[in-house]
């Protein structure tokens, strides 16, 4: 009998992670690896950081060394991309017109970056950032500006400006909010990042967009919604990704903000599941779908993905995270706040070291480390134990956050299992 085929589309971490997971679990069939990027697999987290300012090199980007597909027989194919699947007769197709069938498929195909459409947009010196190739265009165009407009103040805005400002350019983060991740963590973090960048000499325009980018063939300056001209010789926008879904679409497979799956991270389509960035995956205790753009859930949704592949599903219950460098603030964040959470800080920002937790009706339901290192373990249980907690506790430093819980023991419930 001719042993499976396993396929993933995309070679990024969630794809790399899947295939590590299948041979390291025993998968002995064909497994075919297909990415459309020239390279194999690599981490993008330092393209807005360390690689950017040429602080790392690009061996460092590497998910896996160079001998590693060919050591465990993944045949990792590069330039290769997936332009179309067939469920019904388990068939992909390639762009070059090649085809491979298939038993299992995931699909880890990421996200990409959502593009302005606006006057001036397509002007030269309008740059994004996604891939390692993005990465080295920019570099070599913030190597050759003074002025550096940042459109949008994200997670990648945010970092890119940190680390354009850090190069020493005059650097504009223009943001939608009144502050720079206020989207992502509410006004009074946000506040943080305002003032953080601020100190560090980027000017700020915030509580506006972008009407429109001025040039003669490049960009000169943009000009915000409320009436400002921003003289730039570059424009970089973070506006956001979105989640590559085009052939799990053509394919009639469900897609909402995501290919959506389940707990186990199964689509629709039987044989057929996503992982990572483009996955909108039910979180059975959060009870929700979710899509997250984060470095971890890639790592580990790629594993989780690969077991059930296999017959070995174990459910994806993670809380979310994340963490975010910029200049000398390194923050991680749990769990999933939402706009009427209140927010408890132990420590002063002012200080750059402190613990900002988000509380539900007296529970913890996120928390975010600032420069504060080892009560990752401790915060998690403390969000995931769900049990109510006294706020004047909560802020005084000199509790231990494992003893913050009132009434049974803390026990680390559901997100440690995987
Ligand atoms: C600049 C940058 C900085 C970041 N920094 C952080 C950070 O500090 N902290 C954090 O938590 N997260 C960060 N992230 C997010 C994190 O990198 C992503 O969540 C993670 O890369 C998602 O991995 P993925 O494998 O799902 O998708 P991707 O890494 O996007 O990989 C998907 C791959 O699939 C390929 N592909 C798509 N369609 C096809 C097709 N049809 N055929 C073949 N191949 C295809 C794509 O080209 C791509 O190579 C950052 C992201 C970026 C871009």
């Amino acid at each position: 009998m001719t042993p499976p085929t396993f396929a993933i589309v995309g070679a990024g971490l969630a794809g790399a992670k899947a295939a590590e997971t299948l041979r390291a679990e025993g998968f002995d069939g064909r497994l075919v690896l297909l990415g459309e990027e020239a390279e194999r697999p690599y981490e993008r987290p330092p393209l807005s950081k360390a690689y950017l300012r040429a602080e790392a090199d690009r061996d460092s980007l590497y998910v896996h060394d160079a001998g590693f597909y060919a050591a465990r027989d993944i045949e990792l194919h590069t330039s290769a991309r997936v332009s179309s699947i067939d469920p019904a007769a388990r068939r992909l197709t390639l762009a070059s017109g090649e085809r491979l069938g298939y038993q299992r498929l995931l699909l880890a195909t990421g996200a990409a970056p959502r593009r302005l459409r606006l006057p001036g947009a397509d002007l030269d010196g309008v740059c994004y950032l996604r891939s390692r190739r993005d990465a080295d265009r920019l570099a070599a165009a913030v190597g050759n500006a003074e002025r550096v407009v940042v459109v949008g103040a994200g997670w990648i805005g945010c970092e890119i400006a940190a680390s354009v400002r850090q190069l020493g350019r005059d650097v504009t983060l223009v943001g939608r909010e009144a502050a720079p991740l206020a989207r992502a963590l509410g006004s009074e973090i946000g506040c943080f990042y305002r003032d953080l960048h601020s100190e560090q000499g980027v000017r700020l325009a915030l509580g506006t967009g972008v009407a429109a980018i001025r040039g003669n063939g490049r960009v000169e300056a943009v000009v915000t919604a409320d009436g400002r001209t921003l003289p730039c010789d570059l424009v970089l926008v973070g506006v956001g990704a979105a989640p590559r879904t085009e052939l799990a679409e053509a394919a009639g497979i469900a897609v909402g903000d995501g290919v959506l799956v389940d707990e186990w991270l199964e689509t629709i389509a039987p044989g057929i599941f996503a992982a990572g960035d483009v996955a909108a995956a039910w979180h059975p205790h959060l009870n929700t779908r979710l899509r997250i753009e984060h470095w971890a859930n890639a790592l580990h949704q790629g594993a989780v993905a690969a077991r059930t592949m296999l017959g070995l599903p174990t459910p994806y219950e993670r809380l979310p995270s994340c963490f975010s460098d910029q200049y000398d603030v390194r923050m991680e964040y749990w769990g999933l706040a939402t706009a009427g959470d209140r927010v408890v800080l132990r420590g002063d920002p002012a200080t750059r070291r402190f613990v900002a937790f988000w509380v539900r009706r007296q529970r913890v339901v996120a928390g975010m480390t600032v420069n504060v290192r080892d009560v990752a373990e401790a915060l998690q249980a403390l969000i995931c134990g769900g049990r109510d907690v006294d706020l004047t506790r909560l802020v005084d430093p000199d509790i231990p956050i494992g003893q913050l819980a009132r009434g049974r023991p803390l026990t680390v419930d559901w997100h440690a299992r995987i």
